[in-house]
């Protein structure tokens, strides 16, 4: 009997889940290890700050998609890889063995290069340490009499929600001495996104009444200064830290192959280009064509993901991906409005946010919340 082992229940491993749960792979045992039973949908994430959801809205049940699938579920996290013995070393002290893997872990929070972060900035990620820290902040807010100023490090997609899903927040439950800025390194915010899109999202920070400090790179942090490589730095009471993906060390020190940056560098099949029997997709993953860190890439590699493991088990011809040039974007701008982009082209307004409400939700629901 072959061993397939699943590494994490990110965005490409809940479609496997799923078509396992439809269809069992005859002559394989397969299993999940992940930390946490339920999966955050990011995309939702925001929402659940601003309080447009409850969390059980956002939260992908894993456990009862991997018994629905008939799978072993282990509730730890990988520390390392033997890729000699075939087996994955878990944080619970146990070690999986396997034939076949497939790692979906995600990224982590790119902060190493930041003194100071670890004791004074709160990351997004992991997303389930920040939904536990966050009754804290709020705790902190509400405690605060005077001005609370917080700070949202990161203006890519995910700062950029964030700031207006906690200004959103701030508005309708009247913290009105909380006073957010954000800052990025480029001039302007959502780099990547067309100019206007940029000038957009910039324009909205300003009317929402948040400060947007742009073109400053941050040097290191500590207790209550962001310090920039140049310029005054910036007091802060809290910040939130969303400064994009960086590559977990174990794959590289297991001995995967790895792009520079660390992340695991997959071919067209998603499989390892230095262990065919390692498979890799999402943030996790270094795809032969270089493609964005984002959840778009991770949800459309998931069929094929699903289609080149059971394949593979079955001694089957491997499918070709190359993920899409372009990808739509959908940004909550906080008051149910929303921005979305695809290549050079982008819309706002309030039907675009019912536009990502409704995609959102046909996604949960096909993998089934918590709820
Ligand atoms: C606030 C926010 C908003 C965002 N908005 C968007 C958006 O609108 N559009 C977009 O495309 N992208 C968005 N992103 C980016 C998106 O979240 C990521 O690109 C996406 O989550 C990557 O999916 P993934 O499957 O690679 O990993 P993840 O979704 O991070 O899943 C990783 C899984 O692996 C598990 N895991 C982690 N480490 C280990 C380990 N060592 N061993 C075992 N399991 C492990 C985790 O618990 C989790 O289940 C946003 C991100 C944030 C934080």
């Amino acid at each position: 009997m072959k061993r397939l082992v699943l590494l994490g229940g990110g965005h490409a491993h809940v479609k496997v889940l799923d078509d396992l749960a439809r269809q069992r792979l005859p002559g394989c045992e397969v299993h999940l290890v992940t930390p946490y039973r339920r999966q955050i949908y990011s995309g939702m994430l925001p929402g659940w700050i601003a309080g447009h959801y409850p969390i059980e809205a956002c939260a992908i049940a894993l456990d009862r998609l991997a018994a629905a699938a008939a799978i072993g579920f282990h509730e730890t996290a990988a520390l390392g890889l033997d890729l000699a013995q075939q087996s994955v070393h878990c944080a619970d002290g146990s070690d999986v063995r396997f034939d076949v893997l497939s790692i979906d872990t995600g990224p982590m929070p790119a902060l190493q290069d930041l003194p100071g972060s670890t004791e004074h900035a709160m990351p997004v990620r992991p997303i389930e340490r920040f939904i536990a820290a966050w009754p804290l902040l709020v705790d902190r807010i509400l405690g605060q009499c005077r001005r609370f100023d917080l700070v949202i490090l990161g203006a890519g997609a995910a700062g950029v929600e964030l700031a207006f899903a906690v200004q959103r927040r701030a508005a309708v439950e009247g913290w009105s001495h909380l006073r957010i800025s954000v800052v990025g390194a480029d001039e302007l915010p959502l780099a990547g996104a067309p100019a206007a899109t940029r000038k957009h999202a910039a324009r909205l920070l300003a009317q929402r009444g948040m400060a947007w400090i742009g073109g400053r790179r941050a040097a290191r942090l500590e207790a209550g200064h962001l310090h920039f490589e140049q310029g005054e730095p910036l007091a802060f009471d809290a910040c939130l830290a969303a400064t994009g993906a960086a590559a977990p060390a174990w794959p590289a020190t297991s001995g995967l192959a790895t792009d520079e940056r660390g992340f695991i560098r997959v071919g067209p099949t998603l499989q390892s280009v230095s262990h065919p029997n390692v498979f890799a997709a999402g943030d996790v993953a270094a795809y032969a064509a270089e493609r964005p860190k984002s959840g778009v890439y991770a949800v459309r590699a998931g069929p094929v993901l699903a289609h080149n493991l059971r394949a593979f088990c079955e001694a089957r011809e491997l499918q070709v991906w190359t993920p899409q040039p372009r990808a739509l974007y959908l940004i909550s701008t906080g008051d149910r409005h929303a921005l979305a982009t695809w290549g050079r082209w982008s819309w706002s307004g309030r039907w675009v946010w019912r536009w990502k409400d409704h995609i959102d939700r046909q996604f949960m629901r096909r993998f089934g919340t918590v709820a």
